[in-house]
């Protein structure tokens, strides 16, 4: 029998009322290992009102009391950090060693949320004017609501949850239906951590969830990851309903080489980047721009390692790179590849058609490598998410840079180079939310924010540190004068200060 995964509200599983569900893969084998609970309007109606009845409990819950809930769950996620690595690969396909990197990110967050007591503080000017005291409190915003992609499972949910709730906000999570048991993994963590029941809810479901949230009059904010067209209609939507929305879209990396770099770093950096989790990642390098008169040789650098990886059921410990999520998406990315092909551009290595031992059913493909890309191309222009590589030849470090200032997404770059000044001038000039300095994947620690630009991001607000404590709180100001019978008198004057 296949297993079902349910909702998670009110500190408990829920069936919901939905008849809807969808299949959940094991992406190496291509079989499906369960099915998910698709929500209903009232399935969300029920989720934002647990959330809703929790929240004068939560919100008035000490800053030390949510503290020590956020302490406790850091140390039971910290404990049993492998069972969530594990499930991530089982639904995703990425392999485990990659799965625990994503969870030790994740608890990276947990751990700056921990320090929710300096980030709540605010300001206070004693006789801002004679008497008269100026302070600022932070609060919570109420309900939020999360909506995750599939590609991050665990990490991405937990660059909110943990600084909502330390906030004092409660919130309903809505994960990718594709993988969504690391969600309720987290849940059940929480709650063990002494979560009270109703603060965190975990929503299963598909457009028909997101839209229930989005609609729904109770959620103050809405915290969405995931491709550029779903992220720009989440951001119009909610917002037209008077939410606080951050929403953050796709990307296509650019990692420059300049003449300068040594080419061997750089291709280690363009295969780990490029091909680490399938191409799955919103940071993943998806364009390298060889400036002249490297190409040559990089390409065949980057050929020679690409030939050396071990594709395979990311729960082998042998295996550096697995399936892609679904056949659906597998198909798509393997269309893109029939395209590059018929648009001119050179496939040097072609990932179609891989056999991988003992596992004919999955959702297999190679890695891929194309050469001499041009910006007509759909496999330039287009955010492909899976294990296809592109390389562009630039004239020079100006003509590299026009080229992703160009590029409508903005979300992550890199340039590889042994000249301080170029990599000074790089970081000034190109239009990209994050910068790496010989750094393939800058993501950014704990502690700083997380978003791109342009396409890649609509809203003001970054993910997770501090942009993620300003998101998930509203000031207040209040100015205090403790009566003193010496300043009485009607002046219908503005105040002014004295
Ligand atoms: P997706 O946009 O298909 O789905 C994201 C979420 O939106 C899921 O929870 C899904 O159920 C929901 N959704 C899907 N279609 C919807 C619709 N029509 N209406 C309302 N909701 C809908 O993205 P995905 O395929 O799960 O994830 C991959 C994408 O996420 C890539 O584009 C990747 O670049 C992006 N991503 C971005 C970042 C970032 O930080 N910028 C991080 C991770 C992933």
């Amino acid at each position: 029998m296949t297993d079902r995964i349910n909702h998670w509200i009110d500190g408990k599983p829920c069936e919901g009322v939905s008849e809807r569900s969808g299949d959940v893969f094991d992406p190496a084998t291509g079989q499906v290992r369960a099915k998910v609970a698709f929500a209903a309007q009232d399935d969300v109606d029920a989720a934002v009102a647990a959330a809703s009845r929790a929240l004068p409990g939560w919100r008035g819950t000490s800053l030390a009391g949510r503290t020590r809930v956020l302490f406790a769950f850091r140390e039971l996620l910290s404990a049993r950090r492998h069972e969530l690595a594990k499930i991530v690969t089982s639904e995703h396909g990425k392999v485990e060693s990659d799965a625990a990197g994503e969870v030790a990110r994740a608890i990276e967050n947990v751990e700056y949320a921990c320090g929710a007591a300096q980030m709540l503080k605010g300001g206070f000017s004693e006789n801002a004017s004679t008497g008269v005291d100026v302070y600022s409190i932070s609060q919570p915003l109420g309900v939020v609501g999360v909506i995750s992609p599939f590609n991050f499972p665990a990490m991405v949910p937990l660059w909110f949850v943990p600084n909502a709730l330390a906030c004092g906000n409660t919130v309903v999570l809505k994960p990718s239906e594709k993988d969504p048991s690391a969600a309720v993994f987290i849940a059940e963590l929480f709650a063990e951590a002494g979560l009270p029941d109703g603060v965190l809810n975990v929503l299963h479901g598909d457009k028909v969830a997101v839209d229930g949230l989005l609609e729904h009059r109770d959620v103050k904010a809405i915290s969405f990851v995931g491709s550029t067209p779903i992220a720009k209609y989440v951001y119009e939507t909610g917002t037209r309903q008077g939410k606080r929305v951050q929403a953050l879209g796709g990307a296509k990396n650019h990692m420059v080489v300049l003449p300068d770099a040594d080419l061997d770093l750089a291709a280690d950096a363009a295969v780990s980047a490029g091909f680490g989790s399938a191409g799955e990642r919103c940071m993943a390098v998806s364009v390298v721009v060889a400036v002249d008169p490297v190409g040559d040789e990089l390409v065949a650098k980057i050929a020679d390692r690409i030939k050396r990886l071990r594709v395979g059921d990311g729960m082998r410990p042998t295996s550096e790179m697995g399936p892609l999520v679904t056949a659906a998406h597998h198909e798509r990315v393997e269309s893109y590849v029939e395209a590059g092909v018929e648009a001119g551009a050179r496939l040097v290595v072609d990932g179609r058609g891989i056999e991988v031992d003992g596992e004919d059913g999955g959702f297999w493909l190679g890695p891929t490598l194309f050469d001499q890309v041009t910006p007509d191309m759909s496999v330039y222009t287009d955010e492909i998410f899976g294990p296809v590589l592109a390389v562009a030849r630039a004239e020079g470090y100006d003509a590299a840079l026009e080229l992703i200032n160009a590029n409508p997404y903005g979300n992550g770059t890199a340039i590889f180079t042994n000249d301080g000044r170029a990599a000074r001038r790089f970081q000034n000039e190109v239009e990209v939310g994050m910068v790496g300095v010989n750094v393939p994947i800058p993501v950014p620690v704990g502690y700083y924010s997380f978003g791109g630009w342009k396409d890649s991001l609509f809203g003001d607000s970054h993910a997770y540190g501090p942009e993620g404590f300003h998101f998930f709180t509203r000031t207040k100001v209040v100015t205090s004068r403790w009566p003193d019978p010496s300043q009485g008198g009607v002046n219908l004057g503005f105040p002014r200060n004295s």
